[in-house]
């Protein structure tokens, strides 16, 4: 059996990034498959979110805020429990 990078891989596309959510149900899952001690973080969700608000003559407000997820795994499982437990199944599609 393939790991996850090598799944990835073969489809010859990106992990779909932008469709993280953020909800780190695969942080959890390896956490609860792997028994990992307090502070060990195989799988790892990263933010990244810029934009501010700001208000107009008109005294309306405009943003232009945004915000993504990086989901980044240590690819060493052969069935890896972070990419099944995904709800939004971002790292299986
Ligand atoms: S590949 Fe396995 S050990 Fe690595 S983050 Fe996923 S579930 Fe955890
Ligand atoms: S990869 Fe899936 S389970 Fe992990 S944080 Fe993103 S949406 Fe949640």
């Amino acid at each position: 059996m393939k790991c996850l990078a090598e799944n990835l891989l073969d489809k010859k596309e990106p992990t779909p990034v932008g469709k993280c959510t953020g909800c780190k149900t695969c942080v959890v899952a390896c956490k609860d498959n792997h028994g990992s001690e307090p502070g060990i973080w195989l799988r790892r969700v990263t933010e990244y979110a810029g934009g501010t608000w700001k208000r107009t003559e008109e005294g309306a407000w405009k943003q232009d805020v945004f915000i993504y997820y990086v989901s980044d795994a240590c690819n060493h499982c052969a069935d890896p429990a972070c990419a099944t437990a995904c709800p939004y199944h971002v790292l299986l599609t």
